[in-house]
């Protein structure tokens, strides 16, 4: 047995707590996870504040983990996608288990995250796969990859969830044609993680809408082409500069992913001929605002939502960090680190004007 740290949480606006559980070695087929890196996404910050209905019963949490493993079950022997695992490899996983059958409404239906199975979160006292806890146990159900040598688990989790959404969302909107002008609303996670995405995929400009500096300037080195501060410029002002860089064409594509509201009527308005409208951050809450759907009809345009991630979203985002993290930077993302103990202390930093990526470090 095991002594692991796990992080609990019961409810809003209640300190977490740290409690020492006993984890028993792997079953034949599970595996146990000693956690290195634990991300910090935004969503955490919701379940502290009360945006999120309180969990019936104490839980365990942190969705974005890397780790090394301590123990493999009698009958795994290899990652989700079939590379051979060794006690002492790096993985990244995915916390949720949904089901994948094809019975499953939500499963068959491309939205996993819906699935009735998906067990998250988990409710604490027991081995899971949290990843705020020092060891975490992943069963055959969830989703788990090894991290190539030469790619350093900072530059994975320095995209944790943000990535597989961007990734999911991205394939929602089909493909990108060329010398198309994409222009990304917010700078956090996700809507950097577009950023990455929308300059590999080739797009001619990347406009990234967002606030604070540090954020910017980290969008400037993942491929944006422009970025326009929030804070620094008014609506009007930012939808002439966007129609300067595309030629008075406007965007091609405007990515939602700001989980501001107003984000919503300002990027409608910025969407040129057949332009597309990917709505990835307006998740919680309301954001109801009149329509023009003549425009939507004269101008060809379509409204799209992407809503969680797909297992293999997991897969391609260790890719890209074996691909591009070194080039791009990845792991320069990362501007804070705290032990698991200042766990609530980190979640509340993500709203701080020098932070990009949390990471919590077991
Ligand atoms: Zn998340
Ligand atoms: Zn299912």
């Amino acid at each position: 047995m095991l002594e692991s740290k796990v992080a609990v949480f019961t409810s809003p606006n209640t300190p977490i707590t740290l409690i020492t559980e006993r984890t028993p070695p792997p079953s034949p087929t599970s595996l146990l996870i000693r956690v290195s890196h634990a991300g910090v996404c935004g969503s955490d910050l919701h379940r502290l504040t009360g945006d999120y209905p309180p969990p019936p019963a104490p839980i365990s949490f942190g969705h974005e983990g890397v780790g090394t493993i301590a123990a493999l079950g009698a009958l795994i022997t290899h990652d989700r996608a079939g590379a051979p695992l060794s006690p002492g490899d790096r993985i990244y996983w995915g916390p949720s288990t949904p089901c994948g059958a094809a019975t499953c409404a939500a499963c068959a239906a491309s939205t996993p995250m819906k699935c009735p199975q998906l067990n998250w979160p988990v409710l604490a006292g027991r081995p899971n796969a949290a990843a705020y806890r020092t060891f975490a146990t992943l069963s055959e159900k969830h989703f788990y990859y090894k991290i190539p040598e030469g790619t350093s688990a900072e530059s994975v989790i320095a995209f944790g969830c943000a990535m597989p959404t961007a990734l999911r969302a991205f394939a929602r909107l089909g493909t990108l044609e060329r010398g198309a002008n994409v222009v990304v609303q917010g700078s956090g996670p996700v809507g950097l993680a577009m950023t990455v995405l929308a300059g590999l995929a080739g797009a001619r400009a990347v406009v990234v809408i967002g606030d604070p500096e540090v954020r910017l300037q980290a969008a400037g080195r993942l491929g944006a082409t422009h970025v326009l501060s929030v804070s620094g410029s008014t609506v009007e002002e930012r939808r002439r500069r966007v129609m300067e860089i595309t030629g008075g064409r406007g965007a091609s594509v405007v990515v939602e992913a700001a989980g501001v509201p107003a984000a919503f009527p300002e990027g409608f308005e910025l969407l040129g001929m057949n332009g597309r409208f990917l709505i990835v951050g307006l998740y919680s809450g309301k954001a109801v605002y009149p329509v023009d759907a003549v425009r939507i009809n004269n101008f060809n345009l379509s409204i799209i939502g992407s809503v969680g991630i797909e297992p293999e979203n997991y897969k391609r985002t260790v890719e890209i960090a074996e691909e591009h993290g070194k080039r791009l930077g990845f792991e320069e993302l990362i501007t804070h680190r705290f032990k698991l103990e200042n766990v609530e202390e980190a979640i509340r930093a993500v709203v701080r004007p020098d932070a990009v990526k949390i990471v919590v470090m077991p």
